[in-house]
């Protein structure tokens, strides 16, 4: 289970995080709502070890991990899928895949994972010698989550997985989030797609100017005023 205590992270002096502390349960599906800026994706670039966050705890199983670069992260067990999808378009299907597992020396362990995400991804295995760059927008972001599954993650982090996807794409996102949990992963998701997120998670944290402001479940947060009115046009 993650455990992060009082982050703060700023940018030359401009603070994007200020105190926020929140939780991950095992096979849990967490999400991180708020505005454009609020501080999300800072805070899970800290605890990916992306960016070293100047004050405050991330502990994961027992590790304390906050300051711990990227791959150390991995090697315990946290993997960000960042914005932006970022395959490698010049490279297969199956090359992309095998980039995820860089941090992993176990050749049995990395063909372990290739059968898991194939599996996950039938899309993914029918097109797995074809150049990532032909592929449509919505298998590249597929192929970007489960670059993100090879390294046998025990939490995934997704920022923003649907964004640019088109709307008829978006329900299945949803559903694959479901079915990784499914299979025993818990996932900290960040995301613009309010209703979705709530529908489908176990708990969510708004953040608010680099502050946590409100977190429930799902089901309170979608019924609550202050959500229904900045999020869902609603209330
Ligand atoms: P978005 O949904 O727009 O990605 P966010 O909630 O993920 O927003 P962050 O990207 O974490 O928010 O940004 C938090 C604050 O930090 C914002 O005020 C933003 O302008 C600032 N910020 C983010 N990245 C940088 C950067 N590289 N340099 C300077 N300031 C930054």
């Amino acid at each position: 289970m993650l455990k992060v205590e009082d982050l703060h992270y700023a940018y030359d002096g401009a603070i994007a995080v200020a105190g926020v502390s929140l939780e991950v349960g095992d096979t849990e599906i967490v999400a991180l709502l708020g505005a454009n800026g609020a501080g999300k994706s800072t805070t899970v670039k800290c605890i990916a070890g992306a960016q070293r966050p100047a004050r405050g705890r991330i502990a994961f199983n027992g590790a304390e991990l906050a300051g711990r670069p990227s791959h150390h992260v991995v090697r315990h067990g946290i993997t960000l899928v960042p914005e932006g999808r970022m395959i490698f378009p010049q490279l297969s299907v199956v090359d992309n895949l095998e980039m995820g597992a860089y941090a992993v020396r176990d050749q049995k362990a990395k063909a372990q994972s290739m059968d898991f995400v194939l599996d996950l991804f039938p899309r993914l295995a029918e097109r797995r010698s074809q150049l990532a760059g032909l592929m449509s927008g919505g298998e590249q972001q597929m192929l970007a989550i489960a670059r993100g599954l090879m390294s046998a993650p025990k939490l995934v982090i997704l920022d923003e997985p649907s964004l640019g996807l088109m709307p008829t794409l978006v329900q299945g996102l949803f559903d694959l989030v479901r079915s990784i949990r499914d299979r025993g992963i818990g996932i900290l998701l960040v995301e613009q797609n309010v209703h979705q997120s709530l529908r489908i998670c176990d708990r969510g944290y708004v953040l608010e100017k680099g502050q946590v402001v409100l977190s429930g479940t799902g089901r309170e947060l979608l019924a609550d005023d202050f959500v229904q009115k900045a999020f869902l046009g609603t209330g």
